[in-house]
């Protein structure tokens, strides 16, 4: 595995990979595309001989995984975890970590050791989270859908589990056909813990309106998600009074600018979430539920934002954009 991380080898890598279970093997997929984009100058795996268990019978083993490695120019990071392999066709095959694991119906929550109580805090507010957002995005998705959530302790774990060269400070993590990934202390619960789920659903949520919704701007996939959770999280009150004041100030961001996710500065990272979350709500109040369901499936169809905008309002992007402003910059009758 190590040589084919260094040499970014993708599919040699994936040839080292347990890839049953399509969550998993989507994640390290998109896990081993990212070596070709930034190839860690070193990278090392050892088995750690703390609670190592190997037996032939069933070809299951489990070892203490100890990984470090350096991106160019970065210095050394390193995690460990307990990580589970199935022996296939004589070959030990890595399958990821060894988690705990908690199912209900429409759910699996696969947790690191610890967080008990929080994964039981997931299970017990989860389907009704599922449900609202449904509502909203008005989808139904298949009744024998299952949808996996993985519970992190460690922002480096987490960090490391998206891929090698991933360094932003995170708590949740959502893309197409991977898991909801959390960050949560032992505590997790309440209030935040929806908010955060109810994000993290949001773009699960988006992501079967249709296969290309991962190409709409970021500020309109973390619009949605805010969307999705203003109701735990913050609300549509709290967001235009933000707004207004960045309009006032001069300090509105310009969509380009925040619609890249690889290239946005990060001092405009938070304007990603808040004026995408008002962009959102601003279309939600002049064409309603629908119409602006309308809009993000169009996209999720393949369709440009100002394609998209034509169809669903009727008028190019740059003149939804121009109304936008003077609405933020016109007193708030509400
Ligand atoms: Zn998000």
């Amino acid at each position: 595995m190590s040589v084919s991380v260094l040499a970014a080898r993708a599919d040699e890598y994936l040839g080292h990979v347990l890839l049953d279970d399509p969550v998993f093997a989507t994640e390290q997929r998109a896990w081993a595309a990212d070596l070709t984009r930034n190839t860690p100058e070193a990278f090392s795996i050892e088995l750690g001989d703390d609670g190592t268990t190997i037996d032939g019978d069933t070809g299951l083993a489990r070892a203490t995984l100890r990984v470090r490695w350096k991106m160019p120019g970065a210095g050394e990071r390193h995690v460990s975890f307990p990580a589970r392999f199935v022996r296939r066709d004589g070959r030990w095959l890595y399958a990821g970590r060894a988690w705990e694991r908690l199912e209900v119906p429409g759910l699996v929550v696969l947790y690191a050791d610890g967080l008990d109580r929080a994964a039981r805090n997931v299970a017990e507010v989860m389907p009704e989270i599922m449900a609202h957002v449904h509502e909203g995005f008005e989808i139904a998705p298949h009744p024998d859908r299952v949808q996996q959530i993985k519970m992190y302790r460690s922002m480096r774990e987490l960090q490391f589990s998206i891929y090698p060269s991933y360094t932003q400070s995170l708590s949740g993590w959502n893309e197409p056909g991977e898991s909801i990934k959390l960050l949560t202390g032992p505590g997790a619960g309440g209030r935040q813990l929806r908010a955060l789920l109810a994000h993290e659903y949001g773009h699960v949520a988006s992501f079967l309106l249709g296969e290309k919704m991962n190409e709409a701007p970021w500020w309109v996939l973390e619009g949605v998600a805010e969307l999705a959770s203003e109701h735990v999280g913050r609300s549509s009150r709290a967001t235009d009074r933000l707004m207004r004041r960045f309009a006032r100030d001069g300090n509105l961001a310009d969509w380009d600018a925040i619609s890249d996710f690889h290239t946005v500065e990060p001092a405009l990272t938070p304007m990603v979430y808040v004026q995408g979350h008002h962009m959102l709500g601003y279309i939600s109040e002049r064409i309603g539920r629908n119409g602006r369901n309308r809009w993000l499936r169009a996209m999720a169809q393949g369709l440009s934002l100002d394609e998209a905008t034509r169809e669903a309002l009727g008028m190019p992007f740059a003149d939804l954009d121009r109304q936008w402003r003077e609405s933020l910059s016109t007193p708030d009758d509400g």
